[in-house]
């Protein structure tokens, strides 16, 4: 049997159909509700005409109509393409046409993102609306979904190394690319996952991270297969997840850095009203290692910090406190979950320095990380010399930099791109921003390199400030040079409301370095 997505609805309906399987807003939907829908979108998809291999587009934030879109896709062997909720018109121009998207699924809400470039899209034949509000003439997907019968629908069949999706990077570094994944690869990560997290029917999730980003896509498959309850929410601010949290008694939460700083702010300032069922939060993005001691200190809850990227399907390395660290100081068990684990079942990753030698396990020798094994993507789409360059036998090149401890766990340095190099030192910005989240009146902090007379480089941080907070630009600057090597010190900050991010919460350091050139002009 192909091991392709569908199989893990089956199994929801099969062993618990009449679970409460998704919780959106106030609307309930059982396993073979969820289903029934599904079936009724296959139809309506192919009467419009959609056959195996067409891309099918989504510009959707966490809602039931995205999660269906899921299954009712693959039901017809076709692709979806989901789209970050927070790009341009001009970027959903590009990557509508590069993709050669057929259908358009599209929340009321966006549309407007949508109206003015909706002549030039070269492929696009049908955009249907969800929530549709009747203040555009495109298809409601409510009516489109009644028109269709909710019978079992008879699938097209598809190789497991068929691809699934088109999921476009998030952009951090510059232009997003196409990254095929396919059922095969979804479906080994979907396993592997379930087993590093222990996730079971008693699971409440709810979808924090975008499912329009790889983190989010994959997670739906595995909390399906196993029957657990999925909360959807539109928006991840503190209050909404506070609120399913005590409404929902969630369990377990995959989110940015960037939103779990906003949640941990939130607690501060709000005591939590209910009983908390949360049993693990799990995020990836580098997040300061200040944050591992609060999440387990100030709100109780278990954390995991994991790694991957969109073109390994994502997660590689997993920071599970294995058994025998377990009698660790709680101290060393929070450095080790500081840092990014080791890789999961079905991958193995590596780091290599430039001569493509394995570094040695001491946590000094730093080098480039990468991976091989079932995540691995097919290739980007439509661009067979990026493949070329960041698939080399066999091997993905992440481009992140890394070193590895006497234990075997993967320390993430730096992206390639972000690393400072002063007087021929290279500096982790992700470090001097671990050392900056550590001030009290610091709420986000973000370090680049920038040029300096004597040194090359410099480190340079963007710093949002508490609100009301009284902090200065020389007191960060001691701070840094007491907390970290004198080099590796900022030089300099620029205090700002706030910082730019992706979608998917991460900080756009190539926004920054353009706002600092503007800035000194
Ligand atoms: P683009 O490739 O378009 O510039 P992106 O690399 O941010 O965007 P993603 O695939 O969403 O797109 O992100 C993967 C990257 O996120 C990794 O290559 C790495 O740099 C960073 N990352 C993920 N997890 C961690 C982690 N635990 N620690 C440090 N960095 C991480
Ligand atoms: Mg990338």
């Amino acid at each position: 049997v192909p091991l392709i997505l569908t199989q893990f609805l089956d199994r929801a309906v099969k062993l618990y159909g009449d679970k409460k399987a998704i919780i959106n807003d106030d609307r309930v939907y059982t396993y073979r509700e969820l289903n029934e829908r599904v079936n009724q979108l296959s139809r309506g998809l192919s009467d419009l005409g959609v056959t195996k291999g067409d891309k099918v587009a989504y510009l959707a934030p966490n809602t039931v109509e995205m999660l269906e879109g899921f299954y009712g896709v693959f039901q017809l062997g076709a692709v979806m393409v989901p789209l970050n909720i927070r790009l341009t018109s001009e970027d959903y121009l590009y990557i509508l046409n590069h993709s050669e998207s057929r259908i358009l699924f599209i929340d009321q809400e966006l549309y407007h993102l949508i109206a003015p470039i909706k002549d030039q899209l070269d492929t696009v034949e049908d955009i249907i609306v969800h929530y549709h509000d009747g203040s555009c003439d495109e298809r409601d997907y409510d009516e489109f979904l009644r028109s269709y019968s909710n019978r079992e629908f008879e699938r097209e069949y598809v190789e497991e190394t068929d691809i699934c999706s088109l999921l476009y990077t998030s952009g951090t570094t510059g232009n997003p690319k196409g990254v095929m994944l396919t059922h095969r690869n979804n479906y080994l990560h979907a396993l592997t996952s379930m087993h590093h997290l222990r996730v079971d029917d008693e699971d409440v999730l709810a979808h924090v991270l975008p499912m329009f980003h790889v983190n989010g896509w994959g997670s739906p498959f595995y909390y399906t297969a196993n029957g657990a309850t999925q909360v959807c929410l539109r928006k991840a601010s503190p209050e909404s997840i506070v609120e399913a949290i005590e409404r929902h008694g969630v369990t377990v939460m995959h989110m940015a850095p960037t939103v779990l700083n906003s949640l941990l702010q939130y607690y501060e300032n709000n005591t939590p009203i209910f009983n908390q069922n949360i049993r693990v939060v799990i995020a990836g993005s580098a997040p300061p290692p200040s944050f591992v001691t609060r999440v387990e200190e100030e709100l109780g809850w278990e954390f995991i910090q994991v790694y991957g990227m969109t073109e390994s399907t994502p997660l590689t390395t997993i920071s599970t406190i294995r058994s025998h660290f377990q009698d660790l100081p709680q101290e060393e068990q929070y450095r080790i979950k500081a840092k990014s684990g080791v890789q999961m079942i079905g991958t193995e990753v590596r780091v290599v320095n430039e001569l493509g030698e394995e570094v040695a396990w001491n946590a000094k020798e730093v080098g480039e990380l990468i991976v091989r094994g079932n995540g691995v993507m097919k290739g980007y789409w439509k661009n067979e010399e990026a493949t070329r360059e960041t698939i080399r036998d066999g091997w993905l090149y992440t481009g992140d930099m890394a070193n590895v401890d006497e234990e075997g766990n993967i320390e993430i340095i730096d992206r390639k791109k972000d690393v400072i190099i002063s007087g021929g030192e290279n500096i982790s910005s992700i470090e001097v921003e671990g050392a900056l989240y550590e001030h009290p009146m610091v709420l986000e902090a973000a370090v680049i390199a920038v040029p300096h007379e004597k040194w090359g480089e410099t480190p340079h941080a963007f710093v949002v400030s508490r609100e009301g907070a009284e902090v200065t630009e020389e007191e960060l600057i001691q701070f840094s040079r007491a907390k970290l090597a004198h080099f590796k010190a900022i030089t300099g900050v620029t205090f700002v409301d706030e910082l730019p991010k992706t979608a998917s919460g991460k900080i756009q350091k190539v926004r920054l370095r353009h706002d600092y050139w503007e800035s000194v002009g």
